[in-house]
């Protein structure tokens, strides 16, 4: 396997789209080129060239969660979020781009069944065991997204600057369909350059979890007031960050069996992020 350090944005697109897989702080990619899960005999080291930092309200894709979780410019949902996924290592590694393009962490997937997201023609888990997967949009694959700061950013109305285009957070994800399995709308060797955040008057992140450290979100809700309009979104709840008007939108869910607790959950978090923004 080759490892490359491009020295610019353009250098690292090229090797890229060569068929390189981009390596940020690699706390997500390394396990999943272990466990076979990816593969590929070029990996492209894209520190060095995609920025890193906060300027005002901007942040660089390759700015670690632990930076954004002790950031003061950075609003309190964002803060949260970080500082409530993973463990101190892994956010001290783990970058934001890097963060909001993790894979499933369903473990069908991650065992490699030949379920619906790997291209097969049945969900596992709507059949097996499904206690942490989706209330919503899980008609197909009913993974639950894993990224709390994804959940944040969408709340907050956050944008994305990548080496070819902008999009708003939610224009990167997409729910996977027969024809096209993928979960981000990433074209092939496109980089996370920066997000843009517009002013938020308040923000907040409440996350449901079997423990208190070191857990996924069984629910996450982020709720930010940005020019006098409140966005509520979830965490957990569906194969991608999920965008709700109101509390009373869950009355929409689709759980499974397994799953109808969380949109209990949910219900008693919302009210509660809500009034303390
Ligand atoms: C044990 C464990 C627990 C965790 N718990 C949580 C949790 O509770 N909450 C949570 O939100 N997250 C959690 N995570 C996820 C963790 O936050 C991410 O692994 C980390 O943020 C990924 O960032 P990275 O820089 O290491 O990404 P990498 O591993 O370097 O890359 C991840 C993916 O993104 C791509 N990529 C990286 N940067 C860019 C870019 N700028 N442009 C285009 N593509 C890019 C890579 O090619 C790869 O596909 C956990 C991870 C682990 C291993
Ligand atoms: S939830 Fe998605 S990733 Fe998990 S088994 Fe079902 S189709 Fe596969």
């Amino acid at each position: 396997m080759q490892l490359e350090r491009p020295s610019s944005p353009a250098d690292a697109v090229a090797a890229l789209t060569g068929g390189g897989l981009a390596l940020a702080g690699g706390t997500e990619l390394v396990p999943l080129l272990r466990e076979g899960l990816v593969e590929s005999d070029r990996l492209v080291d894209v520190s060095a060239v995609i920025p890193r930092g906060v300027d005002g309200r901007t942040i660089g894709a390759g700015t670690t969660l632990a930076e954004l979780e002790a950031d003061a410019q950075i609003p309190a949902a964002l803060r949260e979020a970080c500082r409530l996924a993973a463990s101190p290592q892994l956010r001290n590694m783990g970058t934001i781009g890097g963060n909001l393009l993790q894979a499933t962490r369903c473990w069908y997937w991650r065992l490699q069944f030949p379920c619906y997201l790997h291209g097969g023609d049945r969900c596992h888990a709507k059949s097996g065991q499904q206690r942490e997967h989706a209330f919503f949009g899980n008609e197909r694959c009913a993974s639950a997204h894993p990224s709390d700061p994804a959940a944040a950013l969408l709340a907050l109305g956050a944008r994305i600057r990548t080496d070819r285009r902008e999009l708003g957070l939610a224009e990167l994800y997409r729910l996977p369909t027969d024809d096209d399995r993928a979960t981000t709308t990433l074209e092939p060797g496109e980089l996370i350059l920066e997000l843009d955040l517009p002013e938020a008057e308040s923000s907040v992140y409440l996350k449901a979890m079997d423990r208190k450290r070191w857990a996924f979100a069984l629910v996450g809700v982020a709720a930010a007031r940005v020019g006098g309009e409140t966005r509520i979104a979830l965490a957990g709840a569906a194969p991608v960050p999920w965008l709700l008007d109101s509390v009373e939108a869950l009355d929409a869910a689709t759980p499974l069996p397994g799953t109808a607790y969380k949109v209990e959950i949910a219900r008693a978090l919302i009210p509660r992020a809500v009034a303390s923004l």
